[in-house]
C-alpha cells in the first residue's frame, strides 16, 4: 500500500517540485509536505486523483504508522534539503471543501487558537467523511470492442453466457447481479476479469432518496412600510453584488421573517443559494414549515439528524441542488457552491457559541465567510448583541429598524413585582403572581414560570434594598461559598466575609439566593392543585424528543401551567398563554460574568415575547429585588436603546467586550494545587510573552485576571480554574496566548482549553 520510497534525488536548492501540503486531522498542528506518486496525479482515474480538500493517508512518525490528513495545498516548491515521505493514498473520491472553506477554517484556527485539523474535522460532518449511507461496489461492463463479436471469441459456453448478460444489459452490474442473471458462479466471471474482457470500476453508490415532502404552498406576503424598507435596504445590497453587513433590530413579531424569505426569494431567483442560520430550539416545525412553504429545495440542518441524513444534504448542497439551507450553528459551513446570501436569526443567542473545540461563534464565523464570498449578512434580533450593537454605531454595520408589531398587536406589558414589598417568606411566588396564575387559569388559559436557575448559584442579596454584594475591582457578583463561609470573586479571586449588616441601607436581613425547579415545582403543586404542571429542565429533558413531546402536551392543553429554565423561554409560541412569570430576574443578574445585565435584558424580553400573540392577549410578572436595574427597567419598558446606553459605557470603562478582545483560559484537574498551579503558570507566561506595557502604546495595558476558581468551581470530580486575558488590540492578545500556552507543560491529568471571546463563565 505504502510506495514509501521515493527515487533518490540530488539536492538542488533551485530545484522546484511539485508538493502536496497536508494538515493532520489529529496530532501535531503544522503542515506538512509530501511528495505526490505520479499515479495520484493521473486525470484519467478521477476516484484516486490527489486534489485540494481530499483527505489522504501519509506516512508520519516512526515505522509504518500512518494518518490521515486534508490536502490543503497542491504546487511547486523548492526542493528541501531533505529526503520527503509519499502520500500513501487518496480517501476520497471528491474534493470535501471549496477554495473559500479552506480559508475560512485557516482564518478561524489563528483566531480561535485552535488546531486546523481539529477545525477541518468540525466543518466536514462525520457522515460526510465516513460517507455514510453509500457502499462501495464493483461494477462489471463489457468493452465495445469485445461486445461486438462474443459469439466469435473462444472462451466457454459459460463465459459466452456472461459477456452475452452484460452486452445486453444498459447498466454495469455488480458481481452479484451478474451471477444470479447468468445462474454461474463468480469463477467464469472471474477469469473474464483477467483476461481483461470484463472491465470492473469501484463506486459509491447512495442508498436512499428523501422523499419529496409534501407542503402547501404559500404566497409572499404584502409587505408594511417596515418591512418595505428594509428589504429595499437589502435589495440594494444584493443588487450591489458586495459584502455588507445589515442588523435588523426588529421586536418579536414585527415580520423579520418575512423579510428575510422576501430577500431569499430574490437570491435564488438569481440561481444562488441562501444561508440561515438560526438557534437549535427554534428550529421548531413553524420556522422551517414557513421556510418550506416558500422555496422547494430547502435543507434543514438540525442536531438530530443522522449522519445519513446529514451525508446526503450535504452532497445535494454541494451539487447546488438546494435553495435554502435552515441550520443550527454549523449551517454556516453547508458546502454551497454559489452563496448569496447568509442570515443569522436571533443574533444574540448564546447557542450560536460552540461550546467545545473549535469555539466558534457562527455569528463571526459568517461574517468573516461572508467578507470571504463578498455576499451580504443580515444579522436579525430583537434584542441584538452589544457586540452588534456596537460595530452599527461605529458604522460596521448597517442598522434598520423595525419598531412596530404587524398586524398592530400591541407589546406584551411587563409588570416588575417589587420583592421587597411582595416578598413570600415561605415560598418563590409573590401574591402579585400567584394572583394573576388564579385568574389566568379560572379564564382557561395557561400559564408559564421562568426560574432561571444555573448551577448553584448562591449569591447574596439584601431584600430591604436589592442590593447585592460585587467585588469593587470587577463589578461582577460575588458568590457565597457555604463551607467556608466567604464571598469569592470568580474572576480575579478576590475574597471577603460576608455583610452582616446591608452595607447600602443597613438592613440586617441578608438573604442568601438559590432556589431550584423541583422546590417550585412543589409549591406551585400545592398552591393550585387540581391544576396539572409540567416541568422542563435539563433533568426532565434528558433524552433527545421529549422536548417536543413535552411541549406538544402542553400545547394540547394537557397540563395548564409549564415551568422551567431558560429552555422554554425561547422560540415557543403558545397563543393560550396569559400569564408568563419569571420567578427571580435577578438570579441571570447575580451570575458572575460580565455579561450578566445582557442576558437578563435578553431573558425578560424574549419572555415577554411568548406572550401576548393570541387574541386574548398576555401578561408578563417579573419578580425582581432590583426593579430600577437598568437591564431590568429596561427590558419591562422593550426599550433597547435605553439598556443599550447605560450598559456599554460600562463595557468600555472596564475594558470589557465589545470594546476589548477577551481570551479565558481554564484549566481542570483532581488536584485543585496542581490545577491552580497551572493556572496561576498561564498567567504568568502571558504576562511574560506580552512584555512590559508601554504606556504610550493605545490600547493601554494589559489585562490579567486570575487565576480564580470558575464560576462553576469543580465538576464531576475535577477542579476548575480560570484565567481572563483583556486588551483592546485582538491579534497582540492572541499571539501572546498563544506564544504563552506552547510553553506550558501540564502535568499528568491536567487539561486545558481556551476560549477566545468566551461566552458563558
Ligand atoms: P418576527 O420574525 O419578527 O418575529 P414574523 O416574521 O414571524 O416576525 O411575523 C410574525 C407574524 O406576522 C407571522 O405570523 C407572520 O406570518 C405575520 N406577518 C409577517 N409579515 C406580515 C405582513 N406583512 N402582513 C401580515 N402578516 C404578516
Ligand atoms: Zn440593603
Ligand atoms: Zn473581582
Amino acid at each position: 500500500l505504502f510506495d514509501d520510497d521515493p527515487a533518490p534525488w540530488e539536492l538542488d536548492a533551485a530545484a522546484q517540485q511539485t508538493l502536496a501540503t497536508v494538515v493532520l486531522t489529529t496530532g501535531p498542528d503544522n503542515e506538512y509536505d509530501y511528495l505526490i506518486p505520479d499515479e495520484l496525479l493521473d486525470a484519467r482515474r478521477p476516484e484516486t486523483l490527489l486534489e485540494v480538500g481530499r483527505r489522504v493517508r501519509v506516512p508520519f512518525g516512526r515505522g509504518n504508522r500512518t494518518e490521515v490528513g486534508y490536502c490543503v495545498a497542491v504546487g511547486s516548491k523548492p526542493a528541501p534539503g531533505r529526503k520527503l515521505k509519499s502520500i500513501a493514498g487518496v480517501l476520497d473520491k471528491q474534493s470535501l471543501l471549496t477554495p473559500h472553506m479552506l480559508r475560512l477554517t485557516r482564518w478561524m484556527a489563528d483566531y480561535y487558537l485552535c488546531p486546523w485539523g481539529q477545525v477541518l474535522e468540525a466543518v466536514v460532518p462525520a457522515g460526510v467523511r465516513g460517507q455514510a449511507g453509500t457502499r462501495e461496489v464493483t461494477l462489471l461492463s463489457v468493452p465495445t470492442r469485445v461486445a461486438a463479436r462474443v459469439t466469435t471469441l473462444d472462451v466457454t459456453d459459460k463465459q459466452r453466457d456472461v459477456l452475452q448478460a452484460l452486452a445486453n444489459s444498459p447498466k454495469p452490474l455488480t458481481l452479484k447481479q451478474l451471477a444470479t442473471r447468468v445462474g454461474c458462479t463468480s469463477a467464469p466471471i472471474n477469469t473474464l476479469r483477467k483476461q481483461g474482457l470484463i472491465e470492473s470500476r469501484v463506486e459509491r453508490l447512495d442508498q436512499g432518496e428523501l422523499e419529496a415532502l409534501v407542503v402547501t404552498r404559500e404566497a409572499p406576503k404584502q409587505l408594511n412600510d417596515d418591512q418595505a424598507t428594509v428589504l429595499r435596504e437589502i435589495y440594494r445590497e444584493l443588487d450591489a453584488a458586495r459584502h455588507s453587513t445589515l442588523l435588523i433590530h426588529g421586536v418579536t413579531g414585527s415580520g423579520k421573517t418575512e423579510v428575510y424569505i422576501q430577500a431569499i426569494e430574490k437570491v435564488v431567483s438569481f440561481g444562488r443559494q441562501a444561508i440561515v442560520l438560526v438557534p437549535e430550539i427554534s428550529l421548531t416545525p413553524q420556522t422551517v414549515g414557513r421556510f418550506r412553504a416558500r422555496f422547494d429545495h430547502i435543507a434543514v440542518l438540525h442536531s438530530h439528524l443522522s449522519d445519513v441524513e446529514r451525508h446526503r444534504h450535504w452532497k445535494k448542497i454541494a451539487a447546488g441542488e438546494v435553495q435554502v439551507i435552515v441550520g443550527a450553528r454549523s449551517g454556516v459551513f453547508a458546502p454551497t457552491p454559489d452563496l448569496g446570501l447568509i442570515v443569522v436569526d436571533e443574533e444574540h443567542e448564546t447557542t450560536f457559541k460552540q461550546d467545545s473545540a473549535p469555539r466558534y461563534h457562527a455569528r463571526e464565523v459568517a461574517q468573516r465567510r461572508a467578507a470571504d464570498e463578498n455576499v451580504p449578512l443580515i444579522l436579525g434580533s430583537a434584542t441584538p448583541a452589544l457586540e452588534s450593537w456596537q460595530r452599527a454605531a461605529a458604522g460596521e454595520y448597517k442598522l434598520l429598524s423595525m419598531p412596530r408589531r404587524v398586524n398592530n398587536w400591541p407589546m406584551p406589558a411587563v409588570r416588575l413585582v417589587d420583592l421587597r414589598e411582595d416578598h413570600n417568606r415561605r415560598g418563590a411566588l409573590s401574591r402579585n403572581l400567584m394572583q394573576a396564575m388564579d385568574a389566568a387559569l379560572r379564564d382557561g388559559g395557561q400559564v408559564i414560570l421562568l426560574l432561571n436557575r444555573r448551577g448553584f448559584s448562591t449569591h447574596v442579596q439584601c431584600p430591604a434594598c436589592g442590593a447585592s454584594a460585587k467585588c469593587p475591582e470587577c463589578e461582577i457578583s460575588l458568590t457565597f461559598h457555604r463551607q467556608d463561609a466567604i464571598l469569592l470573586c470568580h474572576w480575579c479571586d478576590h475574597r471577603q466575609a460576608p455583610p452582616q449588616v446591608c452595607p447600602d441601607c443597613g438592613s440586617t436581613a441578608i438573604r442568601y439566593g438559590g432556589l431550584g425547579t423541583q422546590k417550585l415545582e412543589a409549591e406551585v403543586q400545592a398552591r393550585f392543585p387540581r391544576t396539572r404542571v409540567l416541568r422542563m429542565d435539563a433533568d426532565t429533558m434528558r433524552r433527545p424528543g421529549s422536548h417536543e413531546t413535552a411541549l406538544d402536551a402542553f400545547r394540547n392543553g394537557e397540563y395548564r401551567v409549564l415551568l422551567g429554565t431558560q429552555m422554554i423561554a425561547k422560540g415557543l409560541d403558545f397563543p393560550n398563554v396569559t400569564v408568563v412569570g419569571v420567578i427571580n430576574a435577578d438570579t441571570a443578574l447575580n451570575w458572575p460574568d460580565f455579561r450578566a445585565g445582557e442576558r437578563t435584558f435578553h431573558l425578560v424580553t424574549q419572555v415577554a415575547g411568548r406572550t401576548g400573540r393570541g387574541e386574548k392577549g398576555g401578561r408578563v410578572l417579573v419578580q425582581t429585588f432590583d426593579p430600577e436595574h437598568p437591564a431590568i427597567a429596561a427590558a419591562a419598558r422593550h426599550d433597547y436603546d435605553a439598556f443599550a446606553r447605560v450598559e456599554l459605557p460600562q463595557r468600555e470603562a472596564l475594558g470589557y467586550p465589545p470594546y476589548g478582545s477577551m481570551i479565558r483560559f481554564v484549566c481542570r484537574g483532581e488536584s485543585e494545587q496542581q490545577t491552580a498551579a497551572l493556572a496561576q503558570q498561564a498567567v504568568d507566561q502571558i504576562q511574560a510573552a506580552w512584555g512590559d506595557d508601554d504606556p504610550l502604546r493605545p490600547g493601554g495595558p494589559l489585562k490579567l485576571r486570575g487565576p480564580a476558581p470558575a464560576p462553576i468551581a469543580k465538576l464531576r470530580g475535577e477542579f476548575r480554574y480560570h484565567v481572563q486575558a483583556m486588551h483592546p488590540d485582538g491579534d497582540r492578545l492572541r499571539a501572546a496566548v498563544k506564544a504563552a500556552l506552547a510553553k506550558l507543560t501540564p502535568p499528568e491529568g491536567l487539561r486545558w482549553i481556551v476560549d477566545v471571546d468566551p461566552w458563558e463563565m
